[in-house]
């Protein structure tokens, strides 16, 4: 059985300020929601403040993105070790702003997903794919490439405590959400990947869903089987709205 997580991703917003108490209130939440794994991705300058004002609170701290390398003359890189020691415990890899914008190849992507690994980070590996690919029946080529790299580097072991979160280009931002079903089917053909090399990692994997998820469209989501939770950008800003999100994602039975 998977626990559902969900994960907000604060991207390049707020301040000092405001990202205090955007985690005060999300912490003050969490203790109603023991069943889902809560986690807040701030921008790296906003880590430490966060971590205090998350304080014991059962909420987790990951981090948008880092470097593949491990020491050195690397300015303005940040690296897993630094992360560790800040308190993360989550780290984004390949987010499709940075694959877009910072043009980050999937072997890159997958190089920092692997030294995530090695540092006992839990990497959220961050595939989708864009409008047109969708349009032109490349979904499945599209994801696979972008998977494939982490099979080659660590095998099917290196998705043994990590994660995966299908955010379709299309759907990040837009408030156009994939459907119900449409996420069902990719996040299926994902874990089936998968399972090629080992159906039980496959089964264990949590598969978030990213992409204009709200309160309002969050339940549906996280119903199929496939769905483990969300990775959410800009409703995780707003913390009743987050965790009406987190609320979706309790298991009910
Ligand atoms: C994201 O940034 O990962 C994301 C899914 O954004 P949004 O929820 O705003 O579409």
């Amino acid at each position: 059985m998977r626990k559902p997580i969900v994960a907000g991703n604060w991207k390049m917003h707020g301040t000092l300020e405001s990202a205090r108490a955007l985690a005060g209130e999300v912490a003050s939440a969490a203790a109603a929601h023991p069943a889902v794994g809560i986690v807040v991705i701030p921008p790296f300058v906003h880590l430490h403040a966060v971590r205090d004002a998350i304080g014991s609170a059962d909420v987790a701290l990951g981090a948008q993105d880092v470097s593949p390398r491990e020491e050195g003359a690397h300015t303005g890189e940040v690296s897993t070790r630094m992360l560790r020691d800040v308190g993360c415990r989550y780290v984004l890899c390949g987010h499709s702003e940075r694959r877009q914008y910072q043009a980050e190849s999937n072997e890159l992507v997958a190089q920092k997903f692997m030294a995530a690994r090695r540092a006992g980070l839990l990497p959220i590996l961050c595939i989708g794919e864009s409008y047109e690919e969708r349009e032109r029946g490349e979904t499945e080529q599209v994801l696979r490439a972008q998977v494939e790299p982490v099979l080659r580097l660590g095998g099917p072991a290196a998705f043994e405590s990590a994660l995966l979160a299908y955010e379709p280009r299309w759907a990040i931002g837009t408030g156009k959400t994939a459907n119900p079903e449409q996420a069902q089917t990719v996040h299926h053909f994902v874990r089936s990947e998968i399972a090629h090399y080992s159906a039980t990692i496959a089964d264990l994997l949590p598969i978030l869903y990213g992409g204009s998820v709200k309160a309002a469209n969050a339940a549906q989501l996280f119903a199929q089987p496939d769905v483990d939770g969300g990775l959410i950008g800009g409703a995780s800003l707003i913390a009743n709205e987050f965790m009406g999100i987190v609320s979706a994602a309790t298991p009910r039975n």
